[in-house]
């Protein structure tokens, strides 16, 4: 097949990765920066050109779209959803993850178990927003934060209505969540590819950082996932409409609790985990979809 791999970040890690597995695997692969796209609405059909030049043909994309260009980079996939070239994760699938709070709301449907969250405007309503996730110490999360930036642990409620009330009033949207202490520290990465997770690894915070983000220096260790924590990774996955997932889950006394699930999952902490070929998964379950796309992956 023909592939393009939407990323700015050409020598990343995982960039390099996904391209060697295409090529390893006899695909004809590019690397696009997502940002020199033009997207063309002025002929007949939807187009695009890249780099100045009319954009040549496609079976798949595999979209890495990072934090700081969401809105372009979910419109250019969005025009290629509408050109009919297959992508494992939807411009709808991307904008929803992206947004922590858009994420609860729709995982919170579907009987997904999630710490208890709260999202609230008006000063006098932080207060009771706190006590009805279980208090203080608790949990402030910008919405659109990354690797634990913005993810705060407020000891005391007079603390954590200081910090809330600060923070609205640089105009940033807060969540307030329970602060899952009996995780200790941990949580669980699981990589979801189409209906099965592929490699799954724990992640440890260091000293008395309650944030375990490998970039706040937590530690990785390869784990094998009871089915629960699997079926509800691979859930939460499709329920957002990601066939391409990182999703992460506390480890809460009745079992899992989603935090977050993310749409370009960074391949170098769970590949050198684990050990697996997470990135000739990921091309293997493209190249399976763009030939044989009438058939649903459990037919399989
Ligand atoms: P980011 O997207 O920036 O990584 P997360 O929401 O995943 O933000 O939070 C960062 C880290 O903080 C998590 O990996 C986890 O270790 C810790 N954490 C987040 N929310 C909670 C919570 N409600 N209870 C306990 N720990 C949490």
């Amino acid at each position: 097949m023909r592939i393009a791999i939407l990323s700015r970040a050409p020598r990343a890690y995982s960039t390099q990765r996904l391209k060697a597995a295409a090529q390893q695997r006899g695909h004809d692969v590019r690397v696009l920066d997502t940002l020199r796209f033009a997207i063309d609405l002025s002929g007949a059909e939807p187009d695009l050109h890249f780099r100045g030049r009319p954009l040549s043909d496609y079976d798949a994309v595999l979209p890495r779209i990072g934090n700081s260009i969401t809105y372009f980079g979910t419109a250019v996939v969005r025009q290629f959803e509408q050109m009919d070239v297959y992508t494992p994760n939807t411009a709808n699938g991307i904008s929803n993850a992206r947004d922590k709070l858009r994420a609860t709301q729709i995982l919170s449907r579907h009987n997904i178990q999630m710490p208890a969250t709260a999202f609230v405007r008006n000063r006098v309503d932080v207060r009771p927003a706190i006590e009805r996730v279980g208090g203080a110490p608790v949990v402030i999360k910008l919405l659109e934060g990354t690797q634990g930036i913005g993810v705060i642990l407020a000891p005391e409620v007079k603390v954590a209505e200081a910090i809330i009330e600060t923070l609205h009033s640089t105009k940033q949207n807060v969540l307030i969540q329970r602060f899952v202490a009996e995780s200790r520290g941990r949580d669980i990465r699981a990589l979801v590819v189409g209906d099965r997770v592929v490699a799954a690894m724990r992640r440890t915070a260091t000293g008395d950082e309650f944030r375990s983000n490998v970039h706040r220096g937590g530690t990785v260790e390869a784990v094998e996932l009871s089915p629960e924590y699997e079926q509800v990774a691979v859930r939460s996955a499709q329920i957002m409409g990601l066939k391409i997932a990182g999703v992460d889950m506390l480890m809460g006394t009745d079992g899992p609790l989603v935090m977050e699930v993310n749409s370009s999952p960074g391949l170098q902490g769970i590949e050198e985990a684990t050990n697996l070929d997470v990135a000739g998964a990921i091309v293997d379950f493209i190249a399976n979809q763009v030939a044989f796309p009438e058939i649903d992956v459990r037919q399989r």
